[in-house]
């Protein structure tokens, strides 16, 4: 039907790391398949399994109920009233306001901005219009809950901007990982729906998952693969936001150029430092990842969920001394320079429990520099109060941290609303 568009993926040959490096990052079982995933890099210290974070998080506990000074004055406190005191067990406060939340806009054709534009629809969930014509949905998840369950787990403390209805297009949909704060059933089958031409791309072994779910149009990728992708579109007057009976049709003022004929795009599958699971059976047999995508002129990083070094202390001394995750400097020199970057600065406290997992400010910045992007935008934060850091917080941090590598507090590397769009 010539309202269907086809995208053809074709598998293309760029340089990684030496090979003996490479693909270090998969385990394999006796018959040689692989059977799950691990971080290569020392950068990942001890890890964050259950048991290690149980483990350390009790530890972390008792550190902090130890007597205080106030208590040699003969003070007489409860473990938990000395972990208010001191602060160190926070639970955030998500009471509004926290970030402001507005309706975003979309482009109403494929080529009404010569811009890169990006619109943060809440935690690591961004929709990228390439002045190609070329539409990517990265991690989308518009749940209230981030859980298996709809009546249990972390709730959102901000609203979705919109609903996925209300997205024009999708041509592309980029998955950093399996956890449910990044890949969602229910979203992904609302997309599936409205927009079944979009292509998924997703790490190694969670290709069965949306094959599962009635989604063939999907390529798994292992860190380092790069695909090329043409996008043939229907004729421009055929072409429908969405292909809903209701939806607007897109249209196009006079003096824009028309739609293009065929769209082209490369995605680059793109190491993270991280783990994934869905159940209590699936620990780390699925691939976590960041992504690269090119389309035109314009590049795009998408971070997803990453650490960048463990730390075994809370302080700032215990960060220089830690070892970072090198593929970041991989990356940023064998697939860089990106226009912009999607970097997580948030769910970060602990230090000790969740920094091999999850960046916090200075990471992000880290990550922005050796990545090569010339811009970022945070994500990751701003949504679902997932750790003990105050909600507020990371783009407070965010700007100490660029003070203190030397970056300009703003217009490189922002924050916005949930729902705003910004060009690059
Ligand atoms: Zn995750």
């Amino acid at each position: 039907m010539a309202t269907t568009e086809v995208m053809i993926v074709t598998k293309t040959a760029e340089p990684a790391p030496a090979p003996e490096g490479s693909k270090a990052h998969h385990v394999l079982s006796r018959n040689g398949s692989i059977s799950g995933f691990v971080n290569p890099f020392p950068s990942f210290g001890g890890g964050v399994g259950l048991l290690t974070v149980a483990r350390k998080m009790l530890w972390y506990v008792l550190r902090a109920t130890l007597p205080t000074p106030l208590e040699a004055d003969g003070l007489s406190l409860t473990g938990v009233h000395r972990l208010a005191l001191t602060g160190k067990l926070n639970s955030p406060d998500t009471k509004p306001p926290t970030v402001p939340v507005r309706r975003p806009t979309f482009l109403q054709s494929r080529t009404a901005s010569p811009a890169l534009r990006a619109t943060w629809l809440g935690h690591a969930c961004y929709h990228v219009e390439f002045p190609t014509g070329l539409r990517v949905l990265f991690d989308p998840v518009f749940e209230s809950r981030c859980s298996p369950f709809s009546f249990l787990g972390p709730k959102r403390y901000t609203p979705p901007p919109c609903d996925i209805s209300d997205i024009p297009v999708v041509d592309a949909v980029v998955i950093s990982h399996s956890h449910y704060d990044h890949l969602s059933s229910t979203s992904v089958a609302e997309i599936h729906k409205r927009h079944p031409d979009a292509h998924f791309f997703v790490g190694l072994g969670l290709e069965k998952w949306f094959r599962s779910a009635g989604i063939d149009k999907v390529t798994e990728m292992d860190w380092w693969d790069d695909v090329d992708v043409t996008l043939t579109l229907p004729k421009r007057e055929q072409e429908q936001a969405g292909h809903d009976d209701d939806a607007k049709p897109l249209s196009s003022s006079p003096n824009e150029p028309p739609a293009p004929e065929r769209i082209s795009a490369r995605i680059s599958c793109l190491p993270a430092q991280h783990t994934s699971s869905r159940t209590a059976i699936d620990k780390d047999t699925t691939l976590w990842c960041s992504w690269g995508v090119r389309s035109g002129a314009h590049s795009v990083y998408f971070g997803g969920d990453t650490g960048y070094r463990a730390v075994d202390a809370e302080d700032e001394s215990a960060r220089e001394a830690a070892p970072v995750c090198p593929s970041f400097d991989d990356i940023g020199t064998l697939r860089g320079p990106f226009d912009l970057g999607l970097i997580p600065i948030g769910a970060y406290g602990p230090r000790t429990v969740f920094s091999p997992m999850h960046a916090d400010p200075t990471d992000a910045v880290d990550i922005f520099r050796d990545t090569r992007c010339k811009k970022a935008m945070g994500i990751h934060w701003g949504t679902w109060a997932l750790t003990t850091e105050e909600v507020l917080e990371p783009p407070r941090l965010l700007r100490q941290a660029l003070k203190l590598r030397g970056v300009a507090e703003t217009g490189v590397f922002d924050v916005c609303d949930i729902g705003e769009s910004r060009e690059f």
